[in-house]
């Protein structure tokens, strides 16, 4: 048997700091926010440019400098932002405490499948539009070609993630994968789920295996 010297016992703990590192996944928490296609930006915003603000974790995509309000049968909420570049369709993203308080029955929707959302109206100042494009995002982490290989993931994977948070660890379960080349490695979660499970910019999950 091995003796138990100094190095033995510093390799071991530095072998198990790298394995926790490389199986950790950072979060990102999602705001309410609005995709436009660049007709319906144009509808809003005559003339306008839209502006990049603040550049997201993901390759390409930013917060803007120009907001809208968003209206349902209840109420509405100004400044929300919007996020580019533009989209094919117009998408609204809020999460489901929004969905009570603006009364829009949103249902909860892996981005890009809006075969069901719910009508919503947006509004910029006197210009606004109304259309079949409101979801709550379902949770999801973006991953790269590279990174699926490393956590044995296939395309269409529905996983099962822990959060380990103060007083509120949490196991989400129905996260999907989010595959793309380009992708950085990111869970996406709204602001009620990270509220739920206290989640704060530095918590990170991790992969639950069966
Ligand atoms: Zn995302």
């Amino acid at each position: 048997m091995a003796e138990v010297t100094p190095e033995l016992v510093a390799k071991i703990v530095s072998d198990v700091i790298s394995e926790i590192q490389l199986t950790s996944i950072p979060i990102g928490i999602s705001n309410r926010h609005i995709h436009l296609s660049e007709a319906d930006f144009q509808r809003l915003f005559p003339g306008e440019e839209l502006r990049p603000m603040k550049a997201l974790k993901q390759p390409g995509e930013f917060a803007a400098e120009q907001t809208v309000t968003i209206v349902g049968s209840k109420g509405e909420q100004s400044r929300v932002r919007i996020l580019g570049p533009f989209r094919k369709n117009s998408q609204v993203e809020i999460s489901m405490t929004d969905t009570r308080t603006l009364g829009i029955p949103a249902p909860v929707r892996l981005s890009g499948n809006l075969a069901d959302a719910a009508e919503v109206t947006v509004k910029n100042g006197e210009n606004q539009i109304t259309f079949k494009g409101c979801i709550v995002a379902k949770r999801h982490i973006h991953m790269s070609f590279k990174d699926m290989e490393r956590f044995r993931i296939q395309a269409g994977d529905v996983v099962k993630v822990r959060i380990q948070s103060d007083g509120r660890s949490t196991i989400f379960e129905d996260v999907e994968i989010r595959p793309g080349e380009t992708f950085i490695l990111e869970m996406h979660v709204d602001t009620d789920e990270a509220n739920a499970a206290n989640i704060k910019p530095d918590t990170v999950a991790s992969l639950v295996r069966e």
